[in-house]
């Protein structure tokens, strides 16, 4: 039997595997909050291990009050290596972010040599160890990781610094080998960030300054007291999707193993088009998949909290409870890789590209994103009366005004290759950045605007219903009036306010939410301090504000931000051409949005907050190097798919055709369907012969800029559409690659 009829056989006959679920010693289930930061080595574990002094002088580094001492950091680096060499560890990893969207880790092993010298020689003896220095810094060689030039291959060094924020965890694999993560940031020799995690600190450190001045504008403290709020947190919940496929068909396909998503294939018969699978029964092997993933992600600290269905068949989604945000980045990345272990152990292979099915749904990763005080209050809780919570309201503009004047470069922050099949595609936000309020706080802003009053609205009846003896509320009743009628319904916007939060939608399942939550947070800190400067001005010499002297503040800027509010159709062509004259970016590919990284609206920007010049011009070298290798890279896979796989099974059909044909001929038999199929065959390899030569010869002049790329990227579609219809005629048993069908359903 071929390789393909026995992947489906085998997939159809899988078995579920058993999850062992960890148990008391009564035998009785863990609960899931006893499992939860299990490998974590967080702050209790800390203050339980550290005299009470050393203890509060790592708090004290922690909050920005002290550097982190020989003596503190040499007790910590103690304490953590015989917690985690107790539960089994062997080694530690500094573990780092490089522009890469996943993560790199080197392993070190705790054990060292000692030497001591006596009468009768040297005597060496191993020891376990592990110095303040070491659990600090390590120095891995940077120079096969991306840096756009920041740093010459002779410069190689780089150093990974232990990011004190995020905690220390241990990770375990199949067969037991434990090693202590340590999450850090990776800066060059000369402290230039090399890396995803470096900025998204500055970012949220900046995007704190800023809303605490704010903060203390409206509430000021009493003179010589310090402010009420001293930190304010980003936070940020990632939903991430993704597909679950056969592990033995996936090894058949090139194109998904090689690039993540199909480069030739036809639809089934029945897909999407039944809304079938969306929240519907989860399958049973699934079910087992996830519930081992979220076993091994709880014991690290993962807060995941929701599984289900995607729209597209076999694509799921899971989301966690949101965290401080780069807490939230350093657990999507860990989620991201979580998938990937488990699935193998399932035979499943999970696909986290943007859009691994031409003509299904894509997948993307929501970023659920806001600001909330050192005492955990959201800054973006409109309460029930936003028309007067000015504290809201001027946050609010401010994130609307950010979107506003750096839409083009939120674009840049989820640009790729392979996003760009989705986006602008027909289920996902398209290029053009806009932000969504509902219909609610759209009117507030209009009223405030136009300086007149609200409309009232009129709630829905609240409806009850009896079931048996009781009669129960349909309404939420702990929900105030704004949160229930904001709830998003606008699933085309890619910007969406959803109650309490922003919901930045384009971002793609595969990337790390890292890079665009840092733009993000840099273009709100900026556009905070704005209100700020104006809020001042407003005040002159009074001791307190005024609500008038906030209305003028947030009245200029709902008009500043007034052209990226939209509240229709995303997906629209009416949209696409109201966005033009409104005068905002539709930036149709990732070349063109990197091109925003150049602008200088946005470049005075982010180096007032976040990155240096350098720093700057490197991303843009790194994220268009890697957009031109993506591409080359699926050329020369389809390519090599199509010459040596389709080409052959069409040839191979061809010439059983035209033997029969032959037979048929000489014997005088009526051979019109042969005759037809040949020559239905005959003229989709012709068409994709002439392309393949094409292709070839494009690939010999080398591929160098975003138009050559561009030009590739056409061809490789209308090479699809061949090899699609030659799917669609040669002989299924000659097919070389698992179809959609056998694939998907
Ligand atoms: P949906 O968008 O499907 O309605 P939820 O309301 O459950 O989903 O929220 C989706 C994600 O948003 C979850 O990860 C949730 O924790 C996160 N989230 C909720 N509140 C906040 C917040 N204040 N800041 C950041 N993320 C949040
Ligand atoms: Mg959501």
């Amino acid at each position: 039997m071929d390789a393909r009829r026995t992947a489906i056989l085998s997939s159809a006959a899988r078995e579920v595997r058993a999850v062992d679920f960890p148990l008391q010693p009564d035998g009785k289930r863990l609960y899931p909050s006893e499992l939860f930061g299990q490998n974590v080595f967080g702050l209790k574990q800390l203050q339980k291990a550290l005299p009470k002094s050393t203890y509060a002088s790592f708090m004290r580094q922690l909050r920005g009050k002290q550097i982190l001492d020989k003596p503190t950091a040499d007790a910590v680096a103690h304490a953590v290596r015989i917690w985690a060499m107790d539960r089994g560890a062997t080694h530690f990893t500094h573990w780092f972010q490089p522009q890469t969207d996943s993560t790199a880790e080197k392993h070190d092993s705790f054990i060292d040599l000692k030497s001591s010298y006596t009468s009768a020689g040297e005597e060496v003896n191993a020891i376990d160890g592990f110095s303040g220095s070491q659990l600090l810094q390590s120095e891995p060689d940077a120079s096969s990781f991306p840096s756009g030039g920041m740093r010459t291959t002779f410069e190689a060094r780089g150093y990974t610094i232990w990011d004190t924020r995020s905690p220390m965890f241990i990770k375990a694999t199949l067969n037991n080998t434990m090693v202590l993560y340590i999450p850090s940031v990776f800066i060059s020799y000369n402290g230039a960030a090399l890396d995803e995690k470096t900025v998204l600190l500055r970012s949220s450190e900046a995007l704190s300054k800023a809303s605490c001045e704010l903060l203390d504008l409206l509430d000021p403290a009493p003179a010589h007291e310090p402010p009420f709020v001293s930190r304010v947190n980003t936070t940020l919940g990632t939903e991430q999707e993704f597909f679950l496929i056969d592990r033995g068909m996936y090894s058949l396909r090139p194109d998904l193993k090689i690039c993540g998503r199909a480069l030739l294939g036809n639809l089934p018969p029945k897909h999407q088009q039944l809304e079938d699978h969306y929240f519907g029964h989860m399958p049973q092997h699934v079910l087992s998949f996830m519930s081992e993933m979220e076993l091994e992600l709880l014991k690290l600290g993962v807060p995941l909290k929701t599984r289900h269905n995607e729209v597209a068949p076999a694509q799921f989604e899971v989301a966690p409870i949101f965290e401080e945000v780069m807490v939230a980045v350093d657990h999507n990345l860990l989620t991201m890789n979580t998938i990937q272990r488990v699935a193998d152990r399932h035979g499943l292979r999970a696909l986290l590209h943007e859009k691994p099915f031409k003509g299904i749904n894509g997948s993307g990763k929501h970023c659920n994103w806001s600001l909330a005080t050192d005492r955990g209050e959201n800054l973006l809780n409109p309460s029930s009366k936003p028309e007067t919570n000015y504290r809201f309201l001027l946050f609010l503009v401010a994130v609307l005004n950010a979107v506003h004047e750096h839409g083009g470069l939120l674009r840049a922050g989820i640009a790729s290759a392979s996003n760009d099949h989705r986006l602008g595609a027909n289920e996902a936000p398209p290029g053009i950045i806009s932000a969504f309020l509902g219909e609610q706080l759209t009117e507030v802003l209009n009223a405030i605007e136009e300086g007149r009053n609200i409309r009232s609205f009129s709630m829905p009846e609240i409806q009850t219903i009896k079931l048996h003896g009781t009669r129960l509320d349909v309404k939420v009743a702990s929900l105030p009036n704004i949160d229930r009628d904001l709830t998003d319904r606008n699933r085309t916007s890619p910007f969406a306010f959803t109650g309490n939060k922003f919901e930045f939608r384009a971002v793609g399942s595969k990337q790390s939410p890292s890079f665009p939550m840092t733009l993000l947070n840099s273009a709100v800190a900026d556009s905070i301090q704005k209100v700020c400067a104006d809020l001042v001005e407003q005040k002159g010499d009074k001791p307190f504000l005024s609500d008038a002297d906030k209305l003028t503040v947030i009245r200029k800027y709902i008009k500043l931000s007034k052209p990226i509010r939209f509240e229709g159709d995303n997906y629209s062509q009416a949209w696409a051409d109201e966005a033009k004259c409104r005068g905002l970016p539709n930036i149709k590919d990732a070349p063109t949005a990197f091109e925003m990284l150049k602008k200088d609206v946005h470049i005075e920007m982010l180096t007032r907050h976040v990155f240096t010049k350098d720093e700057l011009e490197s991303r843009y070298h790194i994220l268009m190097e890697k957009y031109l290798k993506d591409v080359l890279i699926e050329a020369n896979t389809v390519l090599s798919m199509l010459k040596q796989q389709v080409v052959p099974a069409a040839l191979e059909h061809r010439a059983s055709l035209a033997s029969s044909l032959a037979s048929l001929v000489a014997a005088e038999i009526d051979a019109t369907p042969e005759k037809a199929a040949l020559e239905e065959v005959g003229g989709h390899l012709i068409a994709l012969q002439k392309k393949i030569i094409e292709l070839e010869l494009k690939l010999k002049s080398g591929v160098e800029d975003a138009e050559q790329a561009r030009e590739l990227l056409t061809l490789m579609e209308a090479m699809r559409e061949d090899a699609d219809q030659l799917e669609n005629v040669v002989n299924d048993r000659l097919w070389p690659f698992p179809k959609f069908t056998e694939i998907l359903l």
